[in-house]
């Protein structure tokens, strides 16, 4: 088909140039003596994007699931007690990795569209003076239903309860795009991947981890190899890998993280929630609501827009891709057809965005929605022009 394809599923995102090129050079010597000069300031910037002053960064070959699994390995224990909620694919699927794992999983089943239960963690942290669980786990930005959870909040439930657990948050689809903070909020293991706000190709397990968790570390039990944190130590420290890193992905990851410090991260974070507005004021207009159940869960970096019962939101997608040559993302598992989804994060503009919302409506027009042709795209269109770029805020 004539034109670009457009790109609006919540990850892989859209590679900006300036990455794709630093990623298209030859094969080089990953044990050559300057290969450190690549390695070594990147491991520092990306403890910066995660606000991480006090333990490490992993970069593991390997996709975010990689990620999930190298947290729970490296900290926990056969049988640990852990405490964890599910309200969508991904947390679900998290609470799966740890059952496989053999935790003693407590999970807190939450309806879909809503996000992590905080008082209730408060409740369960209260009642366990004895300090058996000695994890709890949380995703900050569900992708299948477009929520985003309070991680202080959580922080805020251990602290109060004076509860040692380690604090686990799923980051894959937020950390580079929306708010943010290891450090203030005390996450312990920090989990994302290359594909969404990090702008680059899936390939790349991102771990971030705390000193209390590096401490955990020395007392768990898991058997590891691949994802064996005393490993990726021994050698990182050098400037190596325990085995062949993924060499140009370090390059567009090293050129990527550059371009989120040069935007500064307050600003990326504003530019998200921006765009997200700007697409959430069109889903108003079109007389839809979002999956996500209340403000205070929309999530900045995805939209799960909820269609109406007698319609089907794979059809939306399918003559979004058929015949406008553009990606939305589809509904998973238990919200399949009933949500499309629009992803929001990366490197994106306000074009990119009113091209997604015109797409969107075109679609849902020509599959017999009853929408005004212009309504989402002029709703978010008059909230573009009447905020600024920068700030997010209006004028
Ligand atoms: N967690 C969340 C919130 C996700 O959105 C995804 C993927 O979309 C994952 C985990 C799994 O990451 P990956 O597909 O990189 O293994």
């Amino acid at each position: 088909m004539p034109g670009y394809n457009h790109l609006f599923i919540p990850g892989p995102t859209n590679i900006p140039e300036e990455v794709r090129m630093a990623m298209n050079v030859s094969m080089q010597d990953m044990r050559a003596p300057d290969f450190p000069e690549l390695t070594k300031p990147l491991f520092e910037k990306l403890a910066k994007l995660f606000r991480n002053s006090t333990g490490r960064v992993f970069l593991y070959p390997s996709s975010g699931t990689g990620a999930w699994e190298a947290a729970i390995q490296n900290t926990l224990s056969p049988g640990d007690k852990v405490l964890m909620s599910r309200f969508g694919q991904f947390s679900h699927l998290w609470v799966d990795m740890a059952q496989r794992f053999g935790l003693d999983v407590d999970v807190i089943d939450c309806e879909w569209g809503t996000g992590v239960p905080v008082e209730k963690y408060a409740e369960k942290l209260k009642a366990d003076s004895a300090h058996e669980i000695k994890a709890v786990f949380a995703t900050h930005n569900e992708t299948a239903t477009g929520v985003s959870s309070d991680i202080k909040g959580v922080r805020r439930a251990l602290d109060d309860a004076n509860h040692p657990a380690l604090l686990m948050v799923d980051g894959v689809s937020s950390i580079g795009s929306i708010e943010f903070d290891q450090d203030a909020w005390g996450v312990d293991c920090a989990v994302s991947g290359s594909q969404k706000g990090f702008m680059l190709p899936a390939g790349l397990g991102i771990l971030s981890v705390s000193k209390w968790a590096l401490d955990a570390h020395k007392r768990a039990e898991y058997s590891r190899t691949f994802f064996s944190f005393e490993d990726m130590i021994a050698t990182n420290d050098q400037g190596f890998f325990p085995y062949t890193p993924a060499t140009q992905l370090l390059r567009g990851l090293d050129v990527a993280c550059d371009m989120l410090i040069d935007e500064g991260l307050e600003n990326v974070w504003a530019r998200h929630n921006r765009l997200a507005t700007g697409v959430r004021k069109a889903v108003d207009a079109w007389g839809l609501s979002l999956c996500a159940k209340e403000p205070k869960w929309h999530s900045d970096t995805v939209s799960a827009i909820m269609v109406p019962e007698d319609k089907d939101a794979r059809d939306v997608i399918s003559t979004a891709y058929s015949k406008y040559n553009t990606s939305l993302g589809t509904g998973l598992s238990k919200v399949m057809g009933k949500v499309f989804r629009i992803g929001h994060l990366g490197w994106l503009n306000e074009g990119m965005v009113t091209t997604a919302v015109s797409v969107a409506e075109m679609s849902m027009i020509e599959n017999g929605f009853d929408i005004k042709a212009g309504s989402g795209v002029g709703a978010a269109i008059e909230h573009f022009t009447s905020t600024t770029a920068q700030s997010g805020k209006a004028i």
